[in-house]
């Protein structure tokens, strides 16, 4: 593929294009991969000739890139509206960064995490035999997944008769509730602020998973008041292997190096008995062993550079009319359903799912691309459980593809989603509709 330059609201955006035909390639999958910001495949591609190893070289490639990496923490530190003893570590995803802070909690650390969460989020945590997870139900409204953290939290209060309380020994360990800002298969936002407000209330912490939020919404950790966010270049138009997690410095600062290496160690010594001393950093570096992605945290902090630029007030008003001309386009068709836990009208993301009566997902989402030129995606989106609830309990719908064909009238056993964002023409999501039509 070539690509071309085509503008966000405007500008700066690169839509791949199909080579040797007429078809411009509408790329509406965003949720998955994001296209690269036209700034900064342009900063990438200045900056890639001249790459050295951080932290460790006297010479001015060494120096540039350093200063690069450490300008690009402090990019995202303002991004991410971080307070003063925030850590932000550059990770390979936001996969890679739940999982770092799976392995860094506290020992006997209860988790809380609502069972409609994308994989990412919902499945670090198990990860740890001395940690506890409790799955919570999937609300119908946003003003539900409140209560029902609630309820949950408050059930953990240590008091005399608590179940925690006896099983553990009259004490009970820190609390951590996960959750994700937009919803990778709805759209739909979620009640970050209130959440964190219930979470702290009950004295746990918050880790949010803004993969899917960050590359639409401001994520401001002080003003949302949560303890960690995660988030993945790659969702936000720069697709160059490079993730985040910010937050809260101490759990992290205790827990063993995520990775141990060069880079994470302060000092190495033979100790008398033959063994080794090691002191660990206790700032990012500890978690950042090994020679970094520069590249990919040069490039992360330039699309979020060019986000704040362009101004979240312009980008949401923006996909908020492409959603309202995907949706009025698709209520004229009577076989589609559009998939939604909180309700037509929650606030979301340019993120849509929907069947289609007497259509198999994977065949509707080939026919798109095959002859319309339209890339979406089909499947159960890492998000088992919650596609299950939202397709009516389909109890063995196959994972990704290939799922028998629904008779019409028949449930469906996986979905399509329509994702789009900054750079996405009108002129794609009219496409869509009239495929779809
Ligand atoms: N959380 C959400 C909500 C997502 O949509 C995704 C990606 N689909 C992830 C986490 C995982 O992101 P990555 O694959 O970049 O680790």
């Amino acid at each position: 593929p070539v690509c071309a330059p085509l503008d966000v609201l405007g500008r700066d955006v690169l839509v791949p294009l199909v080579t040797g035909g007429e078809v411009d390639y509408a790329a509406l999958d965003y949720a998955a991969s994001a296209p690269a910001l036209q700034r900064v495949w342009d900063d990438v591609a200045a900056y890639a000739p001249y790459y050295g190893s951080v932290h460790r070289g006297a010479g001015y490639l060494s120096q540039l890139s350093t200063d690069l990496f450490e300008n690009a923490r402090t990019t995202i530190t303002r991004f991410l509206g971080c307070r003063d003893d925030d850590q932000v570590i550059f990770t390979r995803s936001t996969t890679d960064s739940l999982n770092l802070l799976a392995a860094a909690l506290p020992h006997s650390t209860q988790v809380f995490v609502f069972e409609t969460e994308h994989h990412a989020s919902l499945l670090p945590w198990e990860q740890r035999d001395d940690v506890d997870v409790t799955y919570l139900d999937a609300p119908r409204t946003s003003r539900q997944a409140v209560d029902i953290l609630e309820k949950a939290l408050a059930a953990r209060e240590p008091s005399p008769s608590s179940p925690l309380r006896s099983s553990r020994g009259g004490s009970i360990g820190p609390a951590l509730v996960c959750v994700t800002g937009a919803s990778n298969v709805t759209g739909e936002i979620w009640p970050v602020k209130e959440l964190a407000a219930v979470a702290h209330a009950h004295g746990a912490r918050i880790v949010l998973d803004a993969a899917q939020l960050a590359p639409h919404h401001p994520v401001d950790l002080a003003e949302l008041d949560v303890d960690w966010a995660a988030f993945s270049g790659h969702k936000l138009y720069a697709p160059f292997g490079s993730g985040v997690l910010a937050g809260r410095a101490d759990w992290l600062r205790e827990a063993d190096p995520y990775l141990a290496g060069g880079g994470a160690s302060r000092t190495v010594a033979r100790r008398p008995d033959g063994g080794v001393d090691v002191a660990w950093h206790t700032t990012a570096a500890r978690h950042e062993a090994g020679s970094p992605n520069v590249i990919g945290a040069y490039a992360i902090a330039s699309a979020c550079q060019a986000l704040t630029d362009a101004g979240f007030d312009a980008l949401v008003a923006r996909e908020q009319e492409l959603i309202a001309r995907v949706r009025t386009g698709l209520a004229e068709v009577p076989e589609v359903r559009i998939l939604s836990l909180f309700g037509d009208d929650a606030p979301r993301v340019g993120v849509l799912s929907f069947v289609v009566d007497g259509w198999n997902s994977s065949h509707f989402a080939a026919a798109l691309s095959a002859e319309y030129g339209i890339g979406v995606r089909d499947g159960l989106f890492c998000a088992h459980p919650l596609v299950r609830t939202l397709l009516g309990g389909a109890p063995d719908a196959p994972a990704e593809c290939g799922a028998p064909e629904a008779a019409p009238g028949e449930r469906a056993l996986n979905a399509v989603r329509v994702s789009f964002g900054a750079g996405t023409p009108d002129e794609h999501v009219d496409r869509f509709v009239r495929a779809v039509k």
